[in-house]
């Protein structure tokens, strides 16, 4: 296969509410084209927290486990199989579930995708909600630092999110951009470039705008400058979405920036 890319660390499960296909139909379609790994990292179902549309209910968490170890034993040999989930840093409430999905779960790797931050009540609310952006914005930082120095993470995914929400290229951003960095470069923690918004954006209008919400060039300028370690994240939400990204634009993306790109990471983390 010419493709880039031949692996993902992030790909999502039905399970989550907006994405599409089986567990198998994920596996049958990476195989058939040339994947080395194959890394389902749904959305992390946590306990006592209900976010419809989001993430799947805790109930399916049994569910989740036996299909991926399953698909890992059925692939042995052929493909890489990880079993793994996309968590939001929310302090101590989830610290130690996080830790028992690693020690005792039999979970490869967690990867850190930071999109809301936990109100009152357990409640998850997205950052870009809030109507103060700069508080947002240092909300976010603060959270997905913490998330990096606890060790529990294999990488940030999508660390340009704020993107969404705080549109403006500005000082604040640019030293903002500069704390996620820093706290990736002192623990070596990898950030990735990640392929949903090109992917909607290509699909939805049939070209490329010049930058989408994220990845965000200026950002990846920032990261290119530090040397931190760069991967790139396909975040299926269907299985075609293995298949139908686009290679060529996230290639040349990355080359062009001269990102210390890295294509395989060292797993499982934390057994
Ligand atoms: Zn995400
Ligand atoms: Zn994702």
């Amino acid at each position: 296969m010419s493709r880039f890319i031949d692996y993902t660390y992030h790909s999502h499960t039905f399970r989550c509410g907006h994405a599409k296909g089986t567990d198998e139909e994920y596996a049958e379609t990476a195989y058939a084209n040339g994947y080395k790994i194959l890394g389902y990292s749904d959305h992390a179902m946590l306990p006592g927290v209900r976010q419809v549309g989001m993430r799947g209910d805790f109930s399916l968490l049994e569910g989740y486990v036996e299909s991926v170890k399953g698909l890992q034993k059925e692939y042995a040999g052929k493909m890489q199989i990880l079993l793994a989930f996309e968590c939001e840093w929310y302090y101590d409430r989830f610290s130690q579930y996080y830790e028992s999905l690693l020690s005792k779960r039999g979970f490869d790797y967690l990867i850190l995708g930071q999109h809301c931050f936990l109100a009152e009540k357990d409640q998850p609310i997205f950052y870009g909600r809030l109507a103060d952006e700069r508080l947002a914005l240092n909300m976010y930082v603060n959270d997905i630092v913490a998330g990096i120095h606890s060790g529990l993470f294999l990488y940030v995914c999508h660390p340009d999110l704020f993107r969404e929400w705080y549109p403006a290229w500005d000082d604040f951003a640019i030293s903002c951009s500069r704390r996620i960095i820093r706290a990736a470069k002192e623990t070596d923690t990898p950030l990735e470039v990640n392929l949903g918004p090109v992917r909607w954006e290509s699909a939805s209008k049939g070209r490329l705008e010049e930058h989408p919400f994220y990845p965000y060039g200026p950002f990846w300028d920032l990261v290119a400058d530090s040397g931190v370690r760069v991967i790139v994240g396909v975040d299926a939400h269907a299985p075609s979405h293995l298949v139908d990204s686009p290679w060529d634009w996230v290639e040349s993306f990355v080359k062009s920036r001269r990102l210390n790109y890295v294509n395989r990471l060292s797993v499982p983390k934390g057994r």
